[in-house]
């Protein structure tokens, strides 16, 4: 989708540090990190929201999320980590293109903000 910054980077056109691609997924570090490990694990074809990847493409959906869980398990190991999906605006969305985050490193506080 053309101005979309992560399907910029998924094209190539952006730089970014990124950690895996395939066909139809790619992970790439986030810019600003907020754990020691923070990494954005995201669909290479756009779709704004979850809610919109889950109606449209729920195995890609699935892939997103078994990505996200193996790059947490191998950041975070046996001390855990955690995925976050923010959606829409209540939820502090910021890119409307679906994204998992995976943070590890630190402890993790509840509730969040
Ligand atoms: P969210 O607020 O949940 O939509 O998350 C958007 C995330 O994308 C934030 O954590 C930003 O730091 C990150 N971000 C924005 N632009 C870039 C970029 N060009 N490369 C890597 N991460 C980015
Ligand atoms: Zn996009």
């Amino acid at each position: 989708m053309n101005g979309c910054i992560f399907c910029r980077i998924a094209g190539g056109q952006v730089p970014a540090n990124i950690i895996a691609r395939d066909d139809d997924v790619i992970a790439i570090e986030d810019l600003n990190p907020q754990a020691p490990s923070h990494t954005l694990v995201l669909p290479v074809a756009h779709y704004a929201t979850i809610v919109d990847l889950t109606r449209a493409e729920p195995a890609l959906a699935a892939r997103l999320m078994t990505v996200a869980s193996q790059l947490g398990s191998e950041r975070g190991g046996e001390r855990g980590f955690r995925l976050v999906v923010n959606t829409g605006e209540y939820g502090g969305q910021t890119v409307d293109h679906v994204h998992v985050h995976v943070l590890a490193g630190r402890r993790m506080s509840w509730p969040p903000g």
